[in-house]
């Protein structure tokens, strides 16, 4: 029997290309010299998609691909796929939901202990010999802190957990409050930056949350306040919080994801407040092998019952 054809948008591990391989008759659409006039050409041959969070599937490749039943995306973000025009058309989209949901969390985390009591800085200080000449300055204290979290989801939630063991008081911003939850609902999400120590970012990225914090959210959580982005760069205006940052009108910003990935304000690396990292939310060995399995067995639920296991 010959196996069903996948279009790959873009590439994943070896791993998960041998093992895609191996169950289907996979076309790399980013190996193709002129990969706009492939998909002109062959784009009616294509129901199944395999994509990322990354690479997503844009209208523009969705026009191109007028037999489309299914996309199988890797990540939890989906703002890099036309979701709309997809709906439309029936075509069922799945992502990784929960299978990162700890990584993601304990990155936050991460982030909001360095940022705090600036390990990372403390680190730099120390190996450039500064520790010979005085004591690093004094930080700030993480445990009994006010935490408000930019979308209780599944990701939100798992940081909620985490914050428990520090003792933390919690309140979140949502588009509406979540039903039966302990934490008190924000509905202003200047309100609940003016209240918090750390603002920490677990929304979706597109259109709907494009810069919510902005300059008004950013000089609300103030000199001393934190903000945590572990969703995506569109949801800051970057602008406005490298100014905050240079300024002292915001204490300080761990960020794992960024406007314009996979470049970098270079005005941000000159400032010691802030942690930078190259979007590794959910990258651990143990996540991005379960991410991948899911990818594959949410094409394997589709070509054998025509439904995905995780769908949007
Ligand atoms: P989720 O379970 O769908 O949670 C999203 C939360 O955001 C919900 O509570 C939702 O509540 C809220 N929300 C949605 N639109 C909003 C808006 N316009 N304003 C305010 N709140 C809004 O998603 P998740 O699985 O936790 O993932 C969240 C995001 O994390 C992903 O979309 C992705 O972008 C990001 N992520 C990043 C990494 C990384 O590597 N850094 C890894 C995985 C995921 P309402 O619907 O009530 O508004």
């Amino acid at each position: 029997m010959s196996k069903p054809k996948v279009l790959q948008v873009g590439p994943l591990t070896d791993r998960f290309q041998h093992n895609l391989a191996d169950r289907y008759d996979v076309t790399p659409l980013w190996q193709q010299p002129d990969p706009k006039t492939f998909l002109k050409m062959h784009g009616a041959q294509f129901e199944l998609v395999a994509t990322s969070a990354r690479f997503g599937c844009s209208a523009e490749q969705l026009a191109a691909l007028p037999n489309l039943k299914a996309i199988s995306s890797f990540g939890v973000g989906y703002d890099s796929i036309a979701v709309d025009v997809a709906r439309d058309r029936g075509i069922g989209i799945s992502t990784t939901p929960d299978v990162l949901n700890d990584c993601v969390a304990d990155l936050a985390m991460g982030l909001m202990i360095d940022t705090s009591r600036k390990l990372a800085a403390s680190e730099r200080f120390l190996r450039a010999g500064g520790w010979l000449n005085g004591n690093f300055p004094l930080a700030r204290r993480v445990s009994g802190k006010r935490l408000g979290i930019v979308g209780l989801g599944r990701i939100g939630q798992a940081v909620v957990k985490r914050s428990s063991g520090f003792d933390m008081d919690v309140r979140y911003h949502n588009r509406s409050p979540v039903k039966d939850s302990p934490y008190t609902y924000e509905a202003s999400l200047v309100e609940l930056a003016r209240w918090a120590d750390f603002l920490v970012l677990t929304c979706p990225g597109g259109a709907a949350t494009h810069h919510i914090v902005n300059a008004e959210v950013l000089a609300a959580l103030g000199p001393t306040g934190i903000v945590v982005n572990v969703a995506r760069g569109s949801v800051i205006d970057e602008q406005a919080l490298v100014t905050a940052l240079q300024n002292g009108t915001l204490g300080g910003a761990g960020l794992d994801v960024f406007e314009a990935e996979p470049k970098v304000p270079e005005a941000l690396f000159a400032l010691d407040n802030v942690m930078l990292l190259p979007h590794v939310g959910s990258a651990t060995e143990e996540t991005r092998l379960q991410m991948e399995e899911l990818v594959l067995a949410n094409l394997q639920a589709f070509v054998e019952r025509g439904e995905l296991l995780t769908p949007l």
